[in-house]
């Protein structure tokens, strides 16, 4: 068997066309722009290219975006006013603090102030209790790349056997509460787990977010399984390689994602998608709580 590999690129550009007219649909309709504002604090080159990489994506399909830099010495109460504005501000629909913050700040008085009908990348204590609760609730981006990607290719996930490598905030867990909604029978697995090979060769479908060059190995690849690489390793010579040694699971899957150009391309664009679906939100307040945050 030879898995047809996911062009995660060639899906990111339909996603992005798809937004493209519905932003030049809708904004006529509904007299309005999605508004997106990153607030940047110190930073280093990797923030940098995040940056500009969503700001072009921004400016690609139609979204108004800006990038708020702010020194790396910013108090926290100047911060804490920035994003206060910010959530009342009618033209900003999603707001992304980059991350990391400096030390002096913290990661959880941004989550505990950014507005959860803004909060497009689901960082927030609230938007991660909607997503339990199986309320609507934006995503951690990598986690809605990866269930865009099952969307898409049609992947049966109803009483089907998935099983995630890893349970961080931002994939693991937020992963396994989408697959649940989706009726899927989840396993997580970790650095703890016993003999993984026992889970990963039991699932349907194989998400792998663990950040451990190339270690899903194809005797740990149930034939035909659907296998979504979401790490992202770099090796001694500068290349990329995810957590799935793509060379030989390819052979055993049904399908794959590959890495660079599987899940990575996917996950940026789906923060736009979600800053687009919080603008339409404010216009259709059903769709979101609106009275927290
Ligand atoms: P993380 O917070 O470091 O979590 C890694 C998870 O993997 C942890 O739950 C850890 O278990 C588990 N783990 C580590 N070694 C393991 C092993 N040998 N066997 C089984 N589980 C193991 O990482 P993350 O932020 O979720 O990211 C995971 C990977 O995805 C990284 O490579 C990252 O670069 C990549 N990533 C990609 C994208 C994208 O856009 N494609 C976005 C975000 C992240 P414990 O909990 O027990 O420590």
């Amino acid at each position: 068997m030879t898995a047809q590999i996911i062009d995660g690129r060639a899906m990111g550009a339909k996603i992005k066309a798809e937004l493209r007219d519905e932003i030049l649909r809708y904004s006529q309709v509904k007299r309005m722009v999605p508004g997106l504002v990153i607030v940047r604090v110190g930073g280093d080159t990797a923030s940098g290219v995040y940056s500009k990489t969503i700001l072009r994506i921004a400016e690609e399909v139609g979204v108004n975006a800006a990038l708020e830099q702010l020194p790396a010495n910013t108090p926290a109460d100047e911060l804490c006013s920035m994003l206060l504005r910010l959530n009342n501000d009618e033209a900003t629909h999603g707001i992304i603090v980059q991350m990391p913050l400096p030390t002096h700040l913290s990661q959880k008085m941004v989550a505990d102030i950014v507005a959860t009908s803004k909060d497009i990348d689901g960082i927030s204590p609230r938007s991660a209790g909607n997503l339990f609760l199986g309320l609507p609730s934006f995503l951690p981006s990598t986690a809605a790349a990866v269930m865009e990607i099952l969307e898409r290719m049609h992947i049966a996930l109803s009483g089907k056997r998935v099983v995630i490598l890893g349970r961080s905030n931002v994939v693991g867990k937020p992963l396994s509460m989408m697959l649940l909604q989706k009726n899927a029978t989840v396993t997580i697995c970790h650095s703890r787990t016993v003999n993984l090979a026992r889970f990963t060769r039991e699932a349907d479908v194989l998400i792998a977010a663990v950040g451990q060059t190339n270690m899903i190995k194809a005797e740990m690849v149930r034939p035909g399984a659907v296998v979504i690489d979401v790490g992202i390793n770099t090796t001694p010579e500068g290349g990329i390689v995810g957590d799935v040694d793509f060379a030989t699971v390819r052979r055993v899957a049904g399908c794959l994602t590959p890495t660079p150009g599987g899940v990575g391309p996917l996950t940026n664009i789906l923060l736009l998608k979600q800053c687009v679906q919080a603008a339409w939100n404010v216009l259709d307040v059903e769709k979101i709580d609106h009275s927290s945050g």
